[in-house]
This record gives structure tokens, C-alpha cells and sequence, in this order.
């Protein structure tokens, strides 16, 4: 008996259709472009270690997923940006993303970053360098134990970082480069209130913020006092119109809530207010 050839007309409607499913299938396809920094290239082929690389992937994957698809555990990292925003690991990767894959204590301050965790791992400290002194007391008015002092040199700066882990805040990339600075990050804006949103933005310090309670001259925190304590060094005016005050144990400053506070409050508030949109992409990665 002969066996029956299928018509060639259904053979190429069967060629058809699986050459209709290869091209879904091949549109269906997203790329996100992924770099892994520090000993995460450890687990990545020597191809894709310490480059951008492209990853192609179907709809629905989250970040983390991604990641150990490509062959990292998720235990070993503490921070991922995308689009420099950092994001937690049930992000859904996006068409076109720029993923960055950090290590634990790779090159800034993971843990105010990280969304990867859920409460800040450790207190977030700052040195700043002698041109950031306006930044210095914005940070230190939110609550920031922020070191500054205006003739620090690059040597007592990376030193300073390195020994009492404080982010170092400048705008000079070079002084990043030293070989002990592990945690960084260089300023981009020129005006002191931009500067301070960009860095609670860029290092997602909003969970952190504690306002009013360092001096802003020496960043030492306050200590309540009676008035009867402060009275006669305080202007008649301000003596009469309030009751509540603290002092710096340092300078003896006394602060109390004036003018000059409820300005600042208002800078904290619109800045929490930011803070609930997204925050702004700066396009780079940190160094
Ligand atoms: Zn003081």
C-alpha cells in the first residue's frame, strides 16, 4: 500500500504558521541592558564581566529573576538601579532598561540606597568636602551627622570615609577615585538646596530624615532645656513669644522655632512631598 504524502498545500500552510510563531515569538522579545559591578562578575562568563551587556527576556520577569537567570545569586547583592533609580528585586524588568547590580559595600552607601531591603541596614553618615558646606548644614537640618569642615584636604576626606564609613559627598570625581574611598558620590548640582534633593533623592534618604535636631554649625545633636536655662540669653522678643528650646552642647547655640525654621520646614516638607514621585533620572550610574 502507498503511504499517503500530506498535499503540498497543507505542508506549507504547517511552514506557515510555525514561521508565524517564530517571528511572536521573536517580537515578543524584550532587551534590557545589565552591568554587574565588583565580585558579581565573579558568576558571569568572562564575556560579560565588568561591561554592559544585553539581556533578552520575555514580559513579566522581575528583576530578580533576571539576575539569577544570568547566573547571580540574589543573596549577594544589596543594591540595583534601573535607570538610576534603585528598585526592589520584584521590579518588572522593562523593555530598554539599564539595569547596574551591586554588591554589598561597592563603591557608595548601599544601604540608604537599597530598596532590595527593607529598613536601612545602618545610620547614614556623611563627610563632605570643603566646597559643600551649604550642603553640610541642609543635611545636618534633616537630622544627617554630616562632618565638614572648610579647609579639609582630599587626604583627611578619604580618610575620614574610609575609617568612620561616611559617605563622601564632593563634586570632585578625582577625589572618588582614591583607592580607600569605598563610599561615594559626586554631587551633580551647583545650588545648595538642588544639591540637597538630588543627594535624599539619589540615596533614597527619605526613610531616614529626622529634622531638627543637629546644630547646623558643628552637627552635634541638640539637647532640650528649660527656658529658665536659656532665658537671659535669649532677645526679649524671642523670650516673650516662645517656650521650647535646645541647645548645642558644643557651641551653646540655642535654637527655637522661628522664622528661620518654619522656612526650613518648609524645605523638609516640599522635599517629602518629592519624595513620593518618582525620583528624577539622572542618567548615570554611580561611579
Ligand atoms: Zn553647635
Amino acid at each position: 500500500m502507498r503511504r499517503r504524502r500530506p498535499c503540498a498545500r497543507a505542508t506549507n500552510a504547517g511552514r506557515a504558521r510555525d514561521a508565524c510563531r517564530r517571528y511572536a515569538l521573536t517580537a515578543a522579545m524584550k532587551r534590557a541592558v545589565f552591568r554587574f559591578y565588583a565580585e558579581l562578575n565573579d558568576f558571569l562568563p568572562p564575556a560579560r564581566r565588568g561591561v554592559a551587556f544585553v539581556h533578552e527576556f520575555h514580559g513579566g520577569q522581575s528583576v530578580k529573576d533576571a539576575i539569577e537567570s544570568l547566573g547571580v545569586p540574589h543573596t549577594e547583592i544589596d543594591l540595583v538601579l534601573a535607570d538610576g533609580e534603585s528598585v526592589d528585586f520584584s521590579w518588572i524588568l522593562r523593555d530598554g532598561a539599564r539595569v547596574s547590580v551591586y554588591p554589598v559595600f561597592e563603591s557608595i552607601d548601599v544601604a540608604p540606597l537599597s530598596r532590595v531591603r527593607p529598613a536601612p541596614l545602618r545610620e547614614v553618615l556623611f563627610v563632605l568636602d570643603g566646597h559643600l558646606g551649604r550642603l553640610a548644614r541642609y543635611l545636618r537640618m534633616l537630622g544627617f551627622d554630616a562632618r565638614w569642615r572648610s579647609d579639609a584636604d582630599d587626604e583627611e576626606l578619604a580618610r575620614v570615609s574610609s575609617a568612620e564609613h561616611r559617605i563622601l559627598l564632593t563634586r570632585d570625581a578625582g577625589l572618588l577615585k582614591r583607592r580607600i574611598v569605598t563610599h561615594g558620590y559626586r554631587v551633580r548640582e551647583t545650588d545648595a538646596p538642588r544639591q540637597l534633593a538630588e543627594v535624599v533623592h539619589r540615596l533614597d534618604l527619605f526613610r531616614s530624615i529626622l529634622p531638627f535636631r543637629r546644630c547646623l554649625r558643628c552637627n552635634d545633636l541638640l539637647e532640650t532645656v528649660p527656658k529658665e536655662d536659656v532665658a537671659c540669653e535669649l532677645p526679649p522678643r524671642v523670650r516673650e513669644r516662645h517656650e521650647a528650646f535646645r541647645r548645642c552642647p558644643s557651641c551653646r547655640r540655642v535654637y527655637w522655632s522661628g522664622t528661620h525654621r518654619r522656612r526650613m520646614e518648609r524645605l523638609v516638607s516640599d522635599l517629602l512631598a518629592e519624595g513620593a514621585r518618582p525620583a528624577p533620572d539622572l542618567n548615570t550610574a554611580p561611579r
